[in-house]
Formats: structure tokens, sequence, C-alpha cells
């Protein structure tokens, strides 16, 4: 397990944390077992196209706790994205019945003076200008590469302002520039709210906490039937449902790319125990979760009554869609963590995945656990995955690899990735919400939205009749891996 300091401002990137990578090409089997062995090496790229950002991934999660107030401490273009979070923001607050509420986000406009003379007093009265308007439980600094380069001491304000103005105000450090994978802004958030907003517990409840982004309520029932209560986190939390998420009996991770850090960190600091197997993807897989998480709540017979109630109800539907699914080819392109459930899912409607190009790999979580690794996982109960390509949502390699493999079905989780499979004239199935094809049921809620985008083709057969590529015929009559560098060897484990 990950030594987990909570007195140290921030958290290391991923890349020093846990060894992980964003080039790879080679196979699923060839991934795992260099990661297991300790040879995973980074493949930089001489050419990229474009990349995240940390600030954005933490501003994601904690700008949606509902009684908090985020800064960002940036030049204005930094915070071009917030549009985008209010939108999810206010999307969510609707599909929960919540009170209509605008995010509260503000952004310190660092301009070039600022960056010789320093931007602390900029920060200062952004601070106390949103917690006048606001009056806010929390206050959150997300850093940026600018505040970062010329090193305002963010921390030091940031515990003077929690003292005079009796909030946590609470420094996020999550500069773009330190690492090449976004998804290290989840920890940066997570990090300043373990340190700063969650307590020692009082005593334990009975409440299971569920890290997930933003998707559907499906756990409650579950845990009803079990004898918990569901309590999902970060999105839609107030300041004081985090103060005790300490005192929880188990946390689940819809998406452990997702919550790695936090889950780790209750189990290391305040000993709620993480359920430690791949999130629930898949029938074996599912079964998998379910026992795992029979074990840590104590609720073992229940749990096994639940498998077999729930492959007799879901089995003749399975089999009826799997017959219609047979034969069938797919690409997908995906984050880490949940790149792996899809390719479950996938295999387990029986369609051939003819490759994936999956945005990052962590060859292990912050819990140390290799039973936590959903795609050793996925290769050991559905074999191995050829054209296994670790790629940084680099457009370029994509429509190239798409161009080739021409999959009957693309599956992205990503806005802004179906496009290019839409302008091939493949069919392109985006899923946003993690939740929808976790469990049993979400292999039939996949399997029916597969089948509805197979049956309408039309649309982007047309749509690609009437397209351009931006790509040239020479590109992509290339290698896709062309501008993936390093010592893309790998041993055929
Ligand atoms: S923090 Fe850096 S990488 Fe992120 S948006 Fe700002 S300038 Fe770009």
């Amino acid at each position: 397990m990950a030594n987990i300091n909570i007195q140290a401002p921030e958290v290391s990137i991923r890349e020093v944390r846990l060894g992980s990578i964003t080039g790879f090409n080679g196979t699923a089997k060839q991934l795992v077992g260099c990661a297991h062995n300790g040879e995973l090496r980074d493949s930089s790229r001489s050419f990229s196209q474009c990349m995240g950002c940390s600030s954005g991934n933490a501003l994601c999660q904690l700008a949606m706790i509902t009684d908090a107030v985020v800064v960002n401490h940036a030049p204005v273009g930094c915070g071009g994205d917030f549009f985008g979070y209010n939108f999810v923001y206010r999307v969510g607050q609707m599909e929960r019945d919540l009170k209509p509420a605008i995010g509260r986000y503000f952004n310190t406009n660092i301009e070039e003076n600022d960056t010789v003379f320093g931007g602390i007093q900029k920060l200062e009265s952004t601070v106390r200008e949103a917690y006048e308007r606001v009056q806010p439980k929390a206050i959150f600094i997300t850093t940026s590469c600018a505040s970062g380069i010329i090193g305002d001491d963010v921390e030091s304000l940031a515990n003077a302002l929690s003292e005079d103005l009796g909030i946590p105000v609470v420094g996020c450090f999550c500069e773009g520039f330190k690492s090449k994978i976004w998804t290290t802004g989840f920890d940066s958030a997570y990090h300043s709210i373990i340190r700063s907003i969650v307590k020692p517990p009082r005593k334990k409840s009975n409440k299971v906490n569920i890290i997930n982004f933003w998707g559907s309520h499906i756990f409650d029932e579950l845990l009803q039937e079990l004898g918990y209560e569901a309590q999902y986190i970060i999105p839609f939390s107030t300041v004081a449902d985090l103060e005790y998420i300490s005192e929880a009996a188990a946390t689940i991770q819809i998406c452990p790319t997702l919550g790695t850090y936090l889950g780790a960190a209750l189990e290391e600091v305040y000993g709620v125990t993480e359920i430690k197997a791949p999130p629930a993807y898949g029938l074996a897989g599912t079964d998998i979760w379910l026992r795992d998480l029979g074990r840590i709540l104590h609720r073992e017979e229940e749990v096994e009554e639940i498998i077999k109630r729930e492959h007799e109800r879901i089995m003749p539907e399975l089999e009826a869609y799997r017959k219609k699914l047979k034969g069938k080819t797919a690409y997908l392109t995906a984050g880490a963590a949940h790149g792996h459930a899809i390719i479950a899912l996938l295999r387990e409607l029986g369609l051939e995945v003819q490759g994936a190009a999956i945005f990052h790999h962590d060859p292990i979580y912050d819990n140390g656990d290799r039973a936590s690794d959903a795609l050793a996982q996925d290769v050991a109960l559905y074999g191995d995955i050829k054209n296994y390509n670790v790629c940084n949502k680099q457009a370029y390699e994509l429509v190239n690899i798409l161009n080739k493999v021409r999959p009957d079905i693309m599956i992205a989780r990503h806005g802004g990735m179906t496009l290019w499979g839409a302008k091939l004239g493949v069919p392109t199935l985006l899923i946003g919400d993690e939740q929808f094809g976790f469990g049993y049921q979400g292999i039939l809620n996949y399997a029916e939205r597969m089948i509805e985008t197979l049956d309408n083709k039309e649309f982007v057969t047309n749509l690609a009749k009437h397209s351009t590529m931006p790509y040239t015929k020479w590109w992509l009559e290339q290698d896709p891996f062309t501008f993936l560098g390093g010592d893309t060897h790998v041993q055929n484990y």
C-alpha cells in the first residue's frame, strides 16, 4: 500500500507514485506482464496532438461539492472549461431533484505583470471576494502552470485565510505541466479533501462510500438489501457529508482510475476497508466483486443468494443478446479502468475486441493489491486483447487505426472521440455514465444500446459520405505508431 501522508500539502504524481505510463503498443497480456514484473516503460511520442490537464480533473471533483467554492489561481484561459462543469452540475441537479444552483468557480486571471511581480495578492483578494459573495463552507484553491512556475506560496496564504475566515481554505496542487497523466488531478483533489476536510471517525456507521463521477444511483437497493446505506461521493456531497466519510463501513470504487488514492487513503488513515476486486463489469467480474463486497460487509450468504437470483434473472435475455451480437467486432477508446470494464462487457456479450486505445495505464493502484488489476482479470477470464494501445487521446493515432481496423462498432467513454468513428462510417456508441454498465443489469443495458447503435447505421453511413477528414492519405497509410518512440519492445508473457 502507498505511504499516504495527509500532513503533506500535495500528493506526488502518478508517474512517480504508481509508475503510470501514457505510451504503449502491444497486447493486453504483454502490458500486464510488464507491469507485474516491474518492467513497464513509457514510450514517449515525438508528436503529440493534444493532452488533458490535471487542473481540470481536480476541478471537476471539487466543483461538484454543493456548498464549497473553487478558486482557480491561473490565467483566465485555464478556466475556459468552467462552463462544461457547470453544465454537468446542472444536469446532475435535475436528475437528483436538487434545487437549481449555478456552479461557484472563480479564476484569478493571472496576467503577464503577475508572472513578474507575483500573483498572491490577486489570489487573496479573489478568495475574500468569493467568501463575501457566496458564504461557502470551504474554499479550494486549484493551482496552474503559471502559479506553479512563478512559485506563489499558495499553502501559506491558504492557511492564513483559513484562520481569518473560519472555514477550510485548502490548496489543491494540480499544475498541468507536472504530469502527463491528467488523472493525477483526481488524486490532488482527494488529497486536499482528506487532509483538510475529513475528520477522524467518532463511531462506525452503516454507510458505504461510493467514489463515483456523477452517474446514476444504482447501489441503493443492493446495499439496503445487505443492511447498509449508499453514500455517493464526491459530486453533490456537502462539506458536512465529507467530514465523516471516515466513519463508513467500506468504500466502493466505480472506477479505480478515479478513486485509487481516496480509497487507499481512507483505508490507510481511517481504517475504512476498500473493496479491492475490480469494479463489477461482466458476469464473472460481477460475481467476483459481489463476493468481495459480501466478505467485507459480512454478508456472504446473502450475496450468494443475490448471485443465484440475478443469474437466473438475466441469463435468458443475455443469451438472446449474445446470439444477436455473435460475430460482431468492436474497438474501444476510454480511460484506463473504465476501458478495462468495457472490455469485460464486450467479451461477455461475445464480441471480438479488435483493439483498444486506452488513455493511460497504472501498473498498480495505491492499495498495492494486484487483485485490483481489472486488465489482468480481463485477460485471465477472456483471453488476450491484441492491438492494446495506451494512447492519451491522440486522435491521429486513433483515426489511423480505425481506418485500418474498420470495426462493426466503436465504443467511446469521452465526448470528442466519437466523431472519428462516425466520420469513417463506423457506428459509434458513447456512454458517459459508468454506472450504466455496472453489475448484472449493466450487461443487458449495454447490449441493448449496442444493438440500437448497430441498427441505426444509416446515420453514420450518410455522415461519412458528406464528411472530410483532416488527415491526409499519406498519414492513413503509415504505421499508426510512427511517432511512438522509446523502447516499444515488450516481452512475450
Ligand atoms: S494548468 Fe497548465 S496545462 Fe492546465 S489549462 Fe492551465 S496552462 Fe493548460
